[in-house]
């Protein structure tokens, strides 16, 4: 039989990276706070090449959080979602480069801690879904929807990292 008959593919658009320059919306959120391991996750962005363009510490209203995760809205665990996001003050961030989006997501890992993969973020330091300590947009759609929602334009920043010609041709 044909490979494809036998072996099902399965697409996942948004884990295909892509060549273009994107921004993407990524947050500690407040158990990665409390644990004391944002300069740890800024760090895994900054080492992988992406550029900050947005970083602030904010207590996010639970309107915002609403906003955010509308999505999830009809979900039984929306409520206690809302109340995790605000229970303690999250580290907002913008980073910007090339793929960044899906590049972004395999760095996180996957939203369950104890199936992703050793190596990232939440495969190297959570357990729960409920407690998974970062954020990340699923799409350079959201990417974009998300940056607008959390910060205000005065508060990101454009800038050329002198870097930049050791990291993309
Ligand atoms: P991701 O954050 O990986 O994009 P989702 O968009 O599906 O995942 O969900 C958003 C967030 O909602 C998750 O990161 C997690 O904090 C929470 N969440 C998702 N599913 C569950 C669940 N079954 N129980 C509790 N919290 C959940």
């Amino acid at each position: 039989a044909p490979r494809s008959a036998s072996k099902p593919r399965i697409f996942l658009p948004h884990l295909v990276a892509s060549l273009e320059v994107e921004e993407t919306y990524i947050m500690v959120k407040p158990d990665g706070v409390q644990r004391g391991l944002v300069g740890e996750i800024i760090s895994r962005f900054e080492k992988k090449g992406f550029k900050l363009t947005g970083l602030k510490l904010f207590e996010c209203p639970k309107e915002l959080a609403q906003e955010h995760y509308k999505d999830l809205q009809s979900k039984p665990f929306f409520p206690k979602l809302i109340e995790y996001i605000t229970s303690g003050p999250v580290v907002c961030m913008a980073w910007e480069g090339v793929g960044v989006v899906a590049s972004a997501r395999k760095l996180i890992g996957s939203t369950n801690p104890l199936q992703a993969e050793p190596g990232t973020i939440r495969g190297d330091l959570a357990v729960q879904t409920g407690r998974n300590i970062v954020h990340g947009s699923d799409s350079p759609e959201n990417g974009k929807r998300e940056v607008a929602l959390w910060f205000k334009e005065g508060e990101l920043c454009q800038w050329t990292p002198s870097l930049e010609p050791w990291l993309v041709e």
